[in-house]
């Protein structure tokens, strides 16, 4: 029987369908209690309105551009009294109420614990979450942009504030986290002593190795992974090799504590993987490779990055089918000269329909097949792509799903908002989508209370 699970959740988008197209299905068998309701019946009704409101918004143009406009203005850091969230209090209500609720986990660890056991509650495997804090670097206006972030810089001082004070927020969000939970760090978070160092290609301050050090300690203590994010191009050739010298440390005896991101969008990506592929096959230790398309691509240099959405696209799943078929960048596969693939782990952070269900396809037939591959699971963000994380949880393998959820103050918390709502505007039809999925899901609902009173 060819999977009803599948087929939904690949005919909801057009793009999604093509990927199957051919195929058979019936490696992807349906699971869970309730067969027949479509994915979206999970989610809670108040969750589902907010969804609505925040998906119709997102997909309908002439309301996206002022809201992307309005969220851009707020971040700025003098604002009028009206548009600024720390002192208009009605402001910042509205804000939290909506936007902010919608793709964030809390203000304070107690609201991102209450996020976090309704994610599980809903059947995802667990949340990753990430501390807002960052520093953007803006290659267009030559502009160091730090987003919640604290400053001073005393390179004399013995002990760096911002640091400080960032270990410890991390350290406090370790604490909460569950069997399945994972933290996810944004190293330019702990301040501009890290950040200059990152961006002239230092090495990082001792207080900010030794706090690295104690947060992936802590990590592996509570059996959870911790994710180090990409960022702005500037930091984020020094990010990947402060990664990789902590997967050489903790990656090893049977544990993966640590995984790098990689960038699809970057030109320079297969170059820097290959790098570290080759670090992890001859160190002996496993490479946590978390994949993503990439999110600075409104700040970054344009030239770095792929020149089209396709060739993005392409080269995000030549990495995840390569890695699941373990033949990547010379490593693996029958080719003449190719090195022995290095264990790895693998993580597919995206929203992207076809990239997922092609991957989570691969990784099950091969399975089917008793063919070499590498573990895998699928993470999107809170508030996006809910129809296909509740559509992955159903199909067959039982993949692991996260949610991953950014946690800070309102403040704190803008600037990933408003990259996230631009990038909603470049996903039109994804958006399109999912919006058409929700309100699906909202009649379902009214047709049952007006045919059964409840
Ligand atoms: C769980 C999770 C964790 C994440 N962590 C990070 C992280 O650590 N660092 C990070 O940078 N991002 C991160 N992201 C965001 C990610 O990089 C993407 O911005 C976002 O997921 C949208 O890409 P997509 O794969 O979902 O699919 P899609 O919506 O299909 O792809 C959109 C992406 O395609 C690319 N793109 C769009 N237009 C063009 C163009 N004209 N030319 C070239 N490329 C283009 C951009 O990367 C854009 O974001 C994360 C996403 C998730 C789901």
């Amino acid at each position: 029987m060819a999977s009803t699970a599948c087929k939904r959740l690949s005919a909801q988008s057009p793009s999604g369908a093509s990927v199957l197209r051919g195929s058979s299905l019936s490696h992807l068998k349906r699971v869970g209690p309730d067969k027949d309701a479509p994915p979206l019946s999970v989610l809670p009704t108040g969750l589902l309105c907010r969804s609505l409101v925040a998906s119709a918004v997102t997909s309908t143009p002439w309301l996206l551009t002022p809201a992307i406009s309005f969220l851009s203005y707020i971040c700025r850091p003098r604002r009028p009294f009206l548009l600024d969230v720390r002192r208009n209090r009605a402001l910042a209500w509205l804000m939290k109420q909506t936007v902010y609720k919608q793709f964030c986990a809390g203000e304070t660890l107690a609201e991102t614990r209450a996020t976090m056991g309704r994610m599980r509650d809903m059947g995802f495997r667990g949340t990753i979450i990430t501390l807002a804090t960052e520093t953007v670097f803006d290659h267009g206006k030559n502009r160091v942009h730090g987003l919640g972030v604290e400053s001073g810089a005393d390179k004399r001082a013995a002990i760096c504030p911002a640091i400080a004070s960032w270990r410890k927020r991390i350290l406090e969000a370790v604490e909460i986290l569950s069997e399945g939970d994972q933290l996810a760090v944004k190293i330019t978070g702990a301040g501009p002593l890290v950040t200059e160092a990152l961006a002239a290609g230092e090495l990082l301050p001792l207080q900010m190795l030794d706090a690295l050090d104690e947060i992936s300690t802590r990590c592996k203590a509570q059996k959870a992974h911790m994710l180090i994010d990409a960022e702005s191009q500037l930091y984020q050739l020094g990010i990947l090799r402060a990664g990789l010298e902590l997967m050489q440390k903790y990656n090893r005896d049977g544990h993966t504590v640590i995984y790098n991101t990689y960038q699809a969008y970057l030109k320079s990506t297969p170059a820097s993987l290959a790098e570290q592929l080759a670090a992890a096959l001859d160190g002996g230790f496993t490479l946590g490779l978390k994949l993503v398309r990439g999110a600075y691509l409104a700040t970054d240099k344009r030239s770095l990055m792929h020149d089209s959405k396709q060739d993005t696209d392409d080269a995000y799943n030549a990495i995840a089918l390569g890695a699941l078929r373990q033949c990547l960048l010379g490593f693996g596969g029958t080719d003449e000269g190719a090195r022995p693939f290095p264990s790895v782990r693998l993580i597919l952070a995206s929203h992207n329909r076809e990239s997922v269900l092609a991957a989570h396809k691969l990784h099950t037939q091969r399975l089917e097949q008793g063919l070499k591959t590498v573990p895998v699971v699928f993470a999107q963000l809170q508030g996006m792509s809910d129809s296909l994380s509740f559509g992955l949880l159903r199909l067959g393998g039982a993949p692991e799903v996260y949610k991953c959820s950014t946690w800070g103050s309102l403040d704190e918390c803008l600037g990933y908002l408003a990259r996230r709502a631009a990038e909603n505007r470049d996903a039109a039809s994804r958006t399109r989508d999912e919006y058409a999925v929700l309100k699906a899901e909202a009649w379902r609902r009214l047709r049952r209370v007006f045919a059964t009173g409840r």
